[in-house]
């Protein structure tokens, strides 16, 4: 191919996403340079991805970080540090890809659509807190905003047949589809004794430790209500929720005649990865592809709205709009961490998030600064109830 290769910036190397782009890179070298990468504590890791992409420029989360980085390089790439990292790595290539975990990753998120990037975002809790912010920027000229997220890549796809009028109103419905997680069917009593191990073990997507925490909750799929409403300007009373327990059908978009469309394949990330970096050209490749020759079996049937209590939460924090969305993404946050390390019981996760929730008085959104109060203050919260 002749023609100049995209320049690409990953950010969140190291991790579930991270690593599946990596592999499309792999296979896409003559599309794509990787040209900055940033990552957490693994540094071996990030060592090694930047020796076999030879890349020139890295971000990582402190100054211990940095040298030790440099101690495992010899030489010849710039560390940067922090947030400023993050935000200067997002504002120079052709697509940033946003693969960091949680609300660290708000500066990639604001500073590729400020720079008028493509970003290609994994990282949902940015987009859920910043969405009144991130609507501000997302029209800087040459910005565009497209979802990894495998239902939202399948709402983008189902939607291409729709006029872009904004808000959609050729649009009846987006049905977001859930696997149900690991505890689709269980009673309370077995929710109650739900373990970590049964928590860690997702039916059909294998992912980083923190969304298949929020995939069992169905606090993943709250949180997709909102990221779907930020993402399309689709108010979340036209967000539906249905569960779906192969993972073939990745979303749906219901017209007011009736028509559904609907995106599927085999669950496989690096799929809707490879769409959002090659737009708007198809990559060929044998990522998901379906095998029609044998039988298969799709069906679909409501989620249990009472067991699981993360959907409706997600709902209202929508309808109180704001800062709520942001508390309530900062709460779950904090909240999976402490299941995680096993301070609290799979049963009280949710329960921690509903009790921040109380405490959030209507905040309109308008600053960053009022983010990060905001923020902070619903991480507060949460700390606070954990102790009790
Ligand atoms: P992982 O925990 O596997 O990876 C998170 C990545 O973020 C790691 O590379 C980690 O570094 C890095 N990181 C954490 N903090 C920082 C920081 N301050 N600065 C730079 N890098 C940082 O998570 P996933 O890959 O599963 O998820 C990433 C995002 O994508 C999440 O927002 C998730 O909701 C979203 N997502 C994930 C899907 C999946 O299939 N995994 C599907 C849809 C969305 P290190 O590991 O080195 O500490
Ligand atoms: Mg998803």
């Amino acid at each position: 191919m002749s023609q100049a290769r995209r320049s690409v910036s990953l950010l969140g190397a190291t991790g579930n996403i991270g690593v599946q782009t990596l592999d499309v890179l792999r296979v896409e070298r003559e599309r794509f340079e990787l040209v900055s990468v940033a990552g957490g504590d693994q540094l071996s890791e990030l060592a090694a991805i930047v020796r076999e992409f030879d890349v020139k420029n890295v971000a990582v989360k402190s100054e211990r970080h940095r040298d030790e980085l440099v101690d495992l390089l010899d030489g010849g790439v710039e560390v940067l540090v922090g947030d400023e990292g993050l935000t200067e790595l997002s504002s120079s290539a052709d697509v940033v890809v946003n693969a960091v975990l949680g609300f660290a990753g708000l500066p990639v998120t604001l500073a590729a659509l400020a720079a008028g990037k493509r970003l290609a975002l994994a990282n949902k809790e940015s987009l859920i807190a910043a969405a009144p912010l991130v609507a501000r920027v997302r029209d800087a000229k040459g910005a565009e905003l497209l979802p990894i997220d495998s239902e939202h890549c399948a709402i983008h796809q189902c939607l291409a047949s729709a006029p872009a009028h904004p808000g959609y109103p050729d649009v009846k419905r987006l049905l977001l589809t859930a696997s149900g997680g690991p505890f689709r069917g269980w009673n309370d009593e077995q929710l109650k004794g739900a373990s970590k191990e049964d928590a860690l073990r997702h039916p059909t997507w294998s992912m980083g430790q923190k969304i298949t925490v929020d995939s069992s909750t169905l606090m993943n799929k709250g949180l997709e209500v909102l990221e779907a409403s930020a993402l399309f300007g689709i108010e979340v009373d036209r967000v539906d929720v249905v569960v779906h327990p192969q993972s073939i059908v990745h979303s749906m978009v219901e017209y007011v005649d009736g028509s559904v469309l609907a995106q599927l394949s085999r669950p496989d990330m690096r799929l809707p990865i490879a769409y959002c970096l090659g737009l708007p050209e198809r990559l060929a490749h044998h990522f998901g592809e379906l095998d029609f020759t044998r039988a298969l079996e799709l069906t679909f049937e409501p989620a249990d709205l009472v067991a699981f209590p993360a959907v409706p939460l997600a709902y209202e924090a929508a309808r109180r709009g704001g800062a709520a969305p942001a508390w309530l993404s900062a709460a779950n946050e904090v909240a999976v961490e402490a299941f995680l390390a096993d301070r609290i019981n799979w049963f009280d996760v949710i329960p921690v998030v509903a009790s921040a929730m109380d405490h959030y008085v209507a905040d309109p959104l308008d600053s960053l600064s009022a983010l990060y109060e905001n923020d902070a203050l619903a991480r507060q919260w949460a700390h606070d109830s954990l102790a009790r």
